[in-house]
């Protein structure tokens, strides 16, 4: 079973003994989360870890996961891509589905949900739940991961009318904080330093991994993880290449990524970088299967460089996990990017193919220079984007919440 005090090693004994003493007026509590797919995307891989580590402090915790179909998913990747500023036109049919298929989940999840203490709703998949239980004992959250900076506003009203009755709502960054009539708190992701896909790998692991996938270690590689989600921009990344390749001979590009099972776009987006690939023999394009957590360790570990070229991100995990490894990022200068890629610190920020081309250029020809950058990612992890961190932050808002209106809370 997973315990806290693994964590000791890598954070030192201190923040486990203060994570213990936070949980210790919250032992017994059931708290519930809830979002719409148990695979793939940042949320399932947080929840993984997140929830057994808080049954192991002591709470009562469970995950679950709403049940749609495909209309359903059409209509919730249609809200994500307008959160995160489309102009997406969402016909009347397609949103009763969300509506309806939030109302049978309500009638499933009754049980589960009814008398939790608290509720942590994440995205928009699952907001609607809310006004399904008048009668709920406990404080409901919403937990938005989506880049909402500049939502488009006719979804956003929409959405936001399931919104207003929660008793909090959680953001990545101050940045995409939208007026609501609740407290609003701040509390960036996190990834997990012991997960498969951030544990320490034997030097035999990687080179094992980059032969199955006939990378060659003589030539040197850059790579982007991600779903193939037009907002993470792969054919920007393939143009990046490109560029880059003119003046860096034998330069490679893997493009790993699978899909997540409420995300119905992945196909198309796919096809549009199989287009801009190609053929090219040095663009490796890999589809991982949902549980390929060493392999995008051992990829990530492999690289020279990360790239995360989204044009907007929620937070980017696969940004903290690269930057975990010692990576030096090339981002885009959207979202979440920019509280991880500190820019000539950490990585670079980027705006367009070009620059990302003329940043992978530098770093290739400043080898210490990577370096340096690849130990300061580390430690900047390590000091702000770890679990422990990020449940110690949850425990407080919950302990905060529970005690009601009280002006001081002793912890
Ligand atoms: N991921 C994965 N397999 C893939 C693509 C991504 O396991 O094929 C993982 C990735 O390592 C990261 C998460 O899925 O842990 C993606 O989270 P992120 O916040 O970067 O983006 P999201 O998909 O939530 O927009």
């Amino acid at each position: 079973m997973l315990s806290i005090d693994s964590y000791a090693a890598i954070t030192g004994n201190d923040v486990i003994e203060k994570l213990r003493q936070i949980a210790k007026p919250l032992q017994g509590m059931k708290v519930v989360h809830v979002n719409s797919t148990r695979i793939g995307g940042g949320v399932a891989e947080i929840l993984h870890k997140m929830v057994p580590l808080m049954n192991d402090l002591g709470l009562d915790t469970h995950w679950e996961v709403l049940q749609g179909n495909a209309e359903f998913y059409q209509c919730t990747k249609g809200f994500h891509n307008a959160i995160q500023g489309n102009p997406v036109h969402l016909p009347e049919s397609l949103l009763k589905a969300y509506e309806q298929t939030n109302a049978e989940n309500a009638e499933m999840l009754r049980p589960a949900l009814e008398d939790a203490d608290i509720v942590i709703i994440h995205d928009p998949q699952p907001a609607p739940l809310l006004k399904h239980f008048p009668d709920r004992k406990g404080k409901w959250i919403w937990r938005c991961h989506i880049d909402a900076s500049r939502p488009y506003r006719p979804v956003w009203k929409y959405l936001r009318s399931f919104l207003t009755d929660y008793d909090a709502s959680i953001w990545s960054l101050s940045d995409f904080a939208q007026p609501l009539p609740h407290p609003q708190y701040l509390i960036p992701p996190s990834i997990d330093p012991l997960s498969d896909k951030n544990v320490d790998l034997e030097m035999k692991e990687i080179r094992e991994t980059r032969e199955r996938f006939e990378l060659d270690p003589e030539r040197p590689l850059i790579t982007q993880i991600s779903r193939f989600d037009r907002f993470k921009d792969p054919v920007g990344v393939v143009q990046a290449y490109r560029l880059a390749k003119r003046f860096t001979h034998g330069l490679q590009l893997v493009l790993a990524g699978g899909g997540a099972t409420d995300d119905p776009e992945g196909d198309a987006v796919l096809n549009e970088v199989y287009e801009a690939a190609a053929s090219d023999p040095d663009v490796h394009i890999l589809l991982l299967p949902a549980d390929a957590h060493r392999t995008i360790n051992a990829l990530q570990r492999m690289s020279d460089i990360v790239l995360q070229k989204s044009t907007k991100e929620g937070f980017g995990l696969t940004v903290t996990e690269a930057l975990w490894k010692g990576r030096p990022v090339i981002g885009g200068n959207t979202g979440g990017i920019r509280l991880q890629v500190i820019n000539h610190h950490t990585g670079f920020l980027v705006s367009t193919p070009e620059g990302a081309a003329l940043r992978t250029r530098y770093l290739l020809n400043h080898r210490d220079l990577m370096e340096d950058m690849g130990s300061k990612a580390r430690q900047y992890v390590r000091d702000n984007f770890l679990l422990t961190r990020h449940i110690a932050e949850y425990f407080n808002l919950m302990v905060l919440l529970s005690d009601g209106h009280a002006d001081r809370v002793e912890l």
